[in-house]
């Protein structure tokens, strides 16, 4: 077990990509065995908060008191069987990526921050563009052998569902309490999921490292697609993309897997790295869809070109990808933007105000519409991007020093309306410590209750990832 204590070697530990401040631990350990983590669990009776890679964005590991235990040694990688891949949690997502270019397997499920762990992806259930088509993180999880916060262990499988109780290493049960709450109908990391006979692995997926530490991880793959078909469109007018977006999402013609926006102030931000970007672009939307068969590529080319004609796209300045190499830049373009605005807020010390909240899709239209009439000619700079096709934009507020209370305010609208159409006020980066307000507000307290017994059969004493959540 290795044990940093100093000032110094612990100031990592207290940072996520929130830029949250004022998180405090009194000791930083770092197992280098499943055995020294029980051990150190079971022996040690302090609050605990794991560490993953922290990119994460809600502060959820940044501990408010007691340990911080960091699972970096756990990153082991098996190789792929029968289609699934057994590894630690430590692994991130780029050394997976990597792993897996030599096999026929593929892993969809792509935040847009490769650093991420494994481990984090889990705990937070994160999704990215590739969601609109395949799913978030939990829908490609088979296994999992999770530790509790009193040292218990347990290996969690897909299908063991909770109407029968978890049955640890020690002969002990739990039984899933009774409650009411039912997470809601739409792409949603806030708080616990929650549906009448679901799996216990789905409990702890998404539960921001509150009930269990995943200490390894049984991932599905899928085959992996010959080629993706991908384009960045620009658009003279934001309006024209949402059109465009909305038509995409009901034919049948084409089937993108990733539909992801940048309205005008994005491009505003990216021409300083991209000044290839129309000047009179004030929208643009990066789509790929993936190809099983190299030798069906240009089939499916020429169905999204026709697709494309007379939808008010600015055909001839977008950008079409005609190799692999240009998919990934159009990825690297889309992770420029989140990149750019936490360099923004890191230099000007700010802690980052982003939105993460999604409707059903009866609501697209009068999100969009609502979002730009809220924000547009207040004086506060912003910009929206993200995930167009699941009706989940980031809108990130970059206030001065005199606009912050304006832009929590702006915040606060913004949220009780997308509470009030039934959506989510977090729907892939959990609720972490920063979020806590709004999902009060949004599942009431009678909920809140509920998913406290929940916290309560897990983990009595609340060690894990106190100050989280609920
Ligand atoms: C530029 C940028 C772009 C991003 N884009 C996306 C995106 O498109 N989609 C998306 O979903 N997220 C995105 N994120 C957020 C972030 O990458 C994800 O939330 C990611 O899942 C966090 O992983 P991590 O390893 O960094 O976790 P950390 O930040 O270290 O921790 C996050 C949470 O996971 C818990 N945790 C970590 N490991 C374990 C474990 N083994 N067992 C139990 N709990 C654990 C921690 O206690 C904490 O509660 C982005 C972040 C950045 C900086």
């Amino acid at each position: 077990m290795i044990r940093k204590t100093s000032k110094e070697s612990i100031a990592p530990y207290l940072r996520d990509a929130s830029n949250y401040s004022g998180g405090k631990a009194e000791e930083v350990l770092i197992p280098e065995s499943v055995d020294e983590l029980v051990c150190a669990l079971k022996d040690d009776l302090r609050p605990v908060t794991i560490s993953g890679a922290g990119t994460g964005l809600n502060a959820s590991r940044i501990p408010s008191e007691g340990i911080v235990i960091s699972l970096e040694r756990f990153n082991e990688m098996k190789t792929v069987k029968n289609g699934e891949i057994w590894l630690g949690p430590a692994v991130t997502l780029l050394n997976l990526q990597e792993h897996l270019k030599n096999t026929n397997w593929f892993y969809p499920p792509n935040p847009t921050e490769t650093n991420a762990s494994i481990g984090g992806t889990l705990a937070t259930n994160a999704s990215g563009s590739r969601s609109y088509k395949f799913g978030v993180t939990r829908n490609f999880v088979n296994a999992a052998d999770c530790i509790l916060a009193d040292g218990r262990r347990v290996m969690v499988k897909r299908g063991h569902k909770i109407t029968e109780p978890l049955l640890m290493d020690d002969d002990s049960e739990i039984g899933f309490p009774e409650i009411k709450y039912t997470t809601p109908n739409c792409k949603n990391a806030a708080g616990y999921f929650v549906q009448p006979g679901m799996d216990w692995l789905d409990l702890f997926i998404g539960s921001d490292g509150t009930l269990g530490i995943f200490v390894n991880i049984c991932l599905k793959l899928l085959p992996r697609p010959d080629t993706f078909l991908s384009a960045v469109l620009f658009f003279e007018k934001e309006k024209y993309c949402w059109d465009l977006v909305s038509k995409i999402k009901s034919t049948t013609f084409v089937s993108p897997c990733s539909l992801e926006y940048f309205d005008r102030f994005s491009l505003e931000l990216l021409r300083e790295n991209y000044p290839n970007i129309p000047l009179q672009a004030e929208a643009a939307l990066f789509f790929e869809e993936d190809v099983a068969d190299q030798n069906d590529y240009d089939a499916a080319l020429l169905v999204w070109v026709e697709f494309l004609t007379d939808k008010n796209i600015l055909m001839d300045e977008s950008w079409f990808a005609h190799d692999q190499k240009d998919v990934q830049a159009f990825h690297e373009f889309r992770h420029q933007i989140p990149m750019l605005v936490n360099e923004k807020n890191s230099r000007a010390g700010r802690e980052k105000i982003g939105t993460d909240m999604a409707v059903p899709d009866k609501y697209f239209d009068d999100m969009m519409t609502f979002y730009n009439k809220t924000l547009f000619g207040k004086g506060l700079p912003y910009v929206i991007f993200g995930h167009l096709g699941d009706n989940h934009l980031h809108i990130n507020l970059l206030p001065d020093s005199s606009q912050k209370k304006l832009a929590e305010s702006l915040y606060d609208e913004l949220a009780r309306k997308i509470i009030s159409w039934e959506g989510t006020v977090s729907a892939e980066h959990g609720i972490g410590k920063k979020k806590k307000k709004y999902f009060h507000e949004m599942v009431g307290e009678e909920s809140i209750e509920g998913l406290k017994k929940i916290k309560n059969v897990l983990d009595p004493q609340t060690r894990l990832g106190r100050g989280n959540v609920l």
